[in-house]
């Protein structure tokens, strides 16, 4: 009989439309082939001490250090990105991580002592660790092919965990290269196993199986409901990182300068393929007029073109599907009255990729799908606002919550309104940048998600946290068998004694109830 090969899944360039590679999709019996294993290292690799696990992470760092060439190219030919820009969102952001983690895994895993400051509990000595939750699966987008699912990988195994990724079926290649550099830098076989197909097939059999112990999913807030339901089902924890639609807040004392360079970067790098992209900006009027003219302006100069180049500050969209919706995202917008500033046509780049000019809008109509939906593309909306108050109440106006940036020259007035603004991080005169730090926790509200990923934060929710307690049993818990009325009288002292308003009240609750306590101590000490 024939061989039969799995189906191939190609990958061409959104610049050149060239071939760029390709993979075979994962059969179902390897992925039971592939689980088992990660079990059985996962198994091994808990028992390492945490410096076996920092030294892994940093070798891994090292590895991307050293291809750090092949990588960026790869990274540009997959997604079309500005060279510059798989440097800064990938590579760069993938090594703070692991280095963050080598460097203080310990200090956040280790077991700690926790104090009972209790009376009725001073003979308790408790303890929180932090242990493994096995084998983790990680469902990736496409936009930071290296930078993101590499963070929650490293995280995974950082925590002592076994990891199952499933990269975007648009950018299998680089997804691939991660199981590479932890083989490279020596991680136990099976410990990080890439698996590779379409979200329907592979992707929801990771969500489903049973061998899959917690879940780091990063895509669409449509998948991540759906995803988030399968995970429920079995009550497989779930860390959903979504969609988002960020807000800038200029305010009039803003330093226009700063503002206008930050929001030409915030909503166009990545060619607006970012989750926490700047889709929204909302500028005092002071300043409207100024900053509109000088963004534009700005937006026009960007170069467009093919990422290989250096120079190149804008490449294309991901793929003609995800083109076309832009199209007709702007179309509609200006169908329901924005203006269209500038862009909204594919721009002349000489490559059959898919292109599409930076878009800027003015007004953000109630009945225009951009409303509602998130852009992921290279256009934003710029509407004036008399006040503060007014910037926060639009910001807020939004399902997602993922991240907001104030521009102002008064610190303490930006920190202010940034208490009031929903999201998960809020920059000031800056946009996204703590992404890339490996101590800021990311995460979003809302449609923009559920827990966190990246710090502490994201090591905690890939562990079991335990509580642990040791008592040398040599005080009887006045709560115990046998109850009588001496021993509820003796619990209203506690209760009075420790804790009514104010020391008056606190004395006469333990003199009117010294028997009842007299007796808890007896039975305390029989
Ligand atoms: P997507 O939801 O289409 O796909 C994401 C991943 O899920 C892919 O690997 C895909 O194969 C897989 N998938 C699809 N259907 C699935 C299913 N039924 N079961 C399991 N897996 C399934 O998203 P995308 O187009 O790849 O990425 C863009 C989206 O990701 C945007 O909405 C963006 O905002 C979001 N994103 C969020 C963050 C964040 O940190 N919050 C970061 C990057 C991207």
């Amino acid at each position: 009989m024939p061989e039969v090969k799995a189906p191939e899944i190609a990958v061409v360039s959104p610049a050149t439309l060239a071939r760029v590679g390709c993979v075979a999709a994962t059969e179902p019996a390897e992925l039971e082939e592939i689980l088992a294993e990660a079990r059985h290292a996962q198994g091994l690799w808990e028992r390492e001490p945490f410096a076996t696990r920092s030294a892994l992470l940093r070798r891994v760092a090292h590895e991307i250090v050293a291809d750090d060439v092949a990588l960026a190219r790869l990274i540009v030919d997959e997604t079309g990105k500005p060279l510059a820009e798989a440097y800064t969102h990938d590579l760069l952001v993938a090594v703070e991580e692991l280095m963050w983690l080598a460097n203080r895994l310990e200090s956040v895993l280790a077991q700690k002592r926790l104090p009972f400051p209790q009376l009725v509990l001073k003979q308790k000595r408790g303890w929180v660790s932090h242990e493994p939750v096995g084998v983790v699966g990680v469902i990736s987008p496409w936009n930071f092919p290296l930078g993101l699912p590499l963070t929650q990988v490293a995280t995974a195994v950082a925590a002592g965990n076994a990891v199952v990724l499933k990269p975007s079926e648009l950018t299998p290649l680089t997804g691939a290269r991660i199981e590479a550099l932890f083989r490279r830098a020596g991680a136990p076989a099976g410990l990080v196993r890439v698996v590779h197909g379409h979200g329907e097939s592979v992707g929801a059999a990771l969500v489903g199986h049973r061998q899959i112990d917690a879940l780091v999913f990063t895509g669409s807030t449509e998948v991540g409901r759906i995803v988030g339901r399968r995970a429920g089902e079995r009550l497989c924890p779930a860390t959903l990182e979504l969609g988002g639609k960020d807000p800038m807040l200029v305010l009039d004392d803003a330093d226009l300068d700063r503002a206008v360079a930050g929001a030409l970067w915030g909503s166009f790098a990545n060619c607006g393929q970012v989750c926490s992209g700047i889709e929204r900006i909302y500028v005092h009027r002071s300043l409207h007029d100024a900053f509109v003219e000088r963004f534009v302006d700005g937006a026009r100069r960007l170069r467009i073109g093919d990422g290989r180049d250096p120079g190149i500050e804008l490449g294309p969209l991901i793929s003609e599907e995800q083109r076309d919706r832009v199209e007709a995202l702007v179309g509609d917008a200006i169908a329901h009255g924005a203006e269209l500033l500038t862009g909204g046509t594919r721009p002349s780049t000489g490559l059959p990729g898919w292109f599409h000019e930076p878009t800027i809008l003015s007004g953000e109509p109630a009945s225009a799908r951009l409303r509602d939906e998130e852009l992921f593309g290279p256009v934003v909306t710029v509407v004036s606002i008399d006040n503060d108050m007014s910037a926060v109440r639009l910001a807020n106006d939004s399902r997602f919550a993922l991240g907001a940036s104030i521009w102002t020259r008064d610190v303490a007035r930006g920190r202010e309104l940034a208490r009031q603004v929903r999201a998960g991080s809020v920059w000031l005169n800056d946009h996204l940048y703590s992404f890339g730090a490996g101590q800021a926790p990311w995460g979003g509200r809302g449609a923009s998600g559920v827990g966190r990923t990246h710090g502490r934060q994201g090591l905690e929710s890939l562990s079991h946290v335990k509580f642990t307690d040791s008592d040398r049993g040599w005080i009887a818990p006045g709560w115990w068998y046998p109850y009588s009325d001496r021993v509820v009288d003796g619990f209203r002292g506690v209760l009075g004694g420790l804790h009514a308003d104010g020391p008056t009240a606190r004395l006469k609750a333990l003199s009117a109830h010294r028997r009842g306590l007299a007796h808890l101590v007896r039975k305390a000490l029989s």
